[in-house]
């Protein structure tokens, strides 16, 4: 592919991609559920290149296997790197179905914004994550909550060492079939929310899907695990009292039938499982609001007995369940400690959306063309 193409021209280029495929000799034996999350891989990953001089392009499939980069590669240095996470669904009539693929793909490009990476052609995108989704549909699971999970990356892999946005990048797509993140009938977790901690500061990265977001994070989660809690719920960085996110799961909380999620900000990532949450109970009429909730509030509200439920949501989590919080000491527990119904509705209403059980006036589901 001889790309001559200037940089903004590139930006505005639909290519005619031709992908080039080169398929894995062998096929790898499919695994057993249960999955459990990313611990299996497909036969193929995706790749595109950008330089400076020829923007985006080398659309590639070629077999699963080890990347080779720079020692000095601003990915590797610094952190710029991004990526972003969905699914894909088997369907009743044996077809594969993206869930949302726009607007996680609209996503990756307002991480990459956020991390002074080149902004990705989607059809380009969109067009080689349904190639490799088709070329590995037999991974796709069946099993109640499993999905083919798409995880897009992109890293700088220019090696230089002096501190700027690199000239050079490497997307890669990889599949992996997964189960449940939280089996379904699993307990409520136990969350710790931290008074020591942030996840995110007010001008900072926290709502782009960058790595350093969530090595930030394991420090605290930790020793939260340490300590018996599952996840920690972040409160703000600026008064430490407004929650935030649970984990890497957007935080849903019902009080006195009303069903509430922090409003987005520069340190939460806005969830698209969050965006369709919203949706769904809207449409059905429910109360619902994005407004600020403060940690104190739960804590009011359990005494009170308004609290009725508290709930995460996320891609890999989809709707999780919260059962017991605590904070500076105290610890109260929501429902004693059972999923509540509207959570339990709810993580059925989407599993059932995104498996082609229900309708889907929206036009979330996209189906993976056989491409032959
Ligand atoms: C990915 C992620 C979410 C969930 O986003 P979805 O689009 O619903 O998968 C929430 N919080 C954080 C910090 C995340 O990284």
């Amino acid at each position: 592919m001889n790309n001559t193409i200037g940089k903004a021209e590139a930006d505005s280029f639909v290519p005619a991609a031709p992908i080039e495929i080169t398929r894995a000799a062998t096929l790898a034996p499919l695994p057993r559920p249960p999955y459990g999350f990313g611990n299996h891989f497909t036969d193929h990953i995706a790749t595109l290149r950008y330089t400076e001089a020829t923007g985006w392009g080398e659309p590639r499939i070629v077999p699963f296997g080890e990347l080779s980069l720079h020692p000095s590669a601003a990915g590797f240095q610094y952190s710029q790197s991004i990526f972003d996470a969905f699914k894909a669904h088997l369907q009743p009539d044996g077809s594969l179905a993206m869930f949302r693929p726009d607007m996680h793909i609209a996503r990756l490009n307002r991480s990459a914004a956020r991390m002074c990476i080149p902004q990705v052609e989607p059809q380009m995108l969109m067009e080689l994550m349904q190639r490799l989704c088709d070329l590995d549909r037999r991974w796709a699971p069946s099993d109640p909550g499993s999905a083919l999970y798409i995880r897009p990356t992109i890293v700088a892999t220019e090696g230089f060492v002096s501190l700027r946005p690199a000239r050079d990048y490497l997307l890669v797509v990889f599949l992996s079939p997964v189960g449940d993140y939280f089996a379904e009938g699993s307990a409520p977790v136990r969350i710790l929310a931290s008074d020591e901690f942030v996840r995110a500061a007010r001008g900072g990265v926290g709502s782009a899907k960058t790595g350093g977001n969530y090595a930030a994070a394991m420090y605290a989660t930790r020793a939260a695990v340490e300590q018996g809690y599952s996840q920690i719920l972040w409160l703000d960085g600026v008064e430490r009292r407004y929650l935030e996110e649970v984990g890497s799961m957007n935080i849903f909380v019902k009080i006195a039938g009303r069903v509430r999620t922090p409003p987005l900000s520069d340190s939460i990532l806005a969830g698209v499982t969050r965006d369709t949450i919203l949706s769904i109970l809207r449409d059905s009429g429910a109360a619902v609001s994005e407004e600020p909730i403060a940690i104190d509030e739960l804590f009011e509200a359990h005494a009170a007995g308004t609290l009725d439920e508290v709930f995460g949501t996320g891609t890999a989590a989809i709707v999780s369940p919260i059962g017991r919080i605590a904070y500076k000491g105290k610890e109260i527990q929501v429902r004693d400690g059972q999923r509540g119904p509207t959570t339990e509705w709810l993580y059925h209403k989407l599993l059932a959306v995104q498996k082609g059980k229900d309708n889907d006036p929206q036009g979330w589901r996209v189906t993976v063309p056989h491409f032959g």
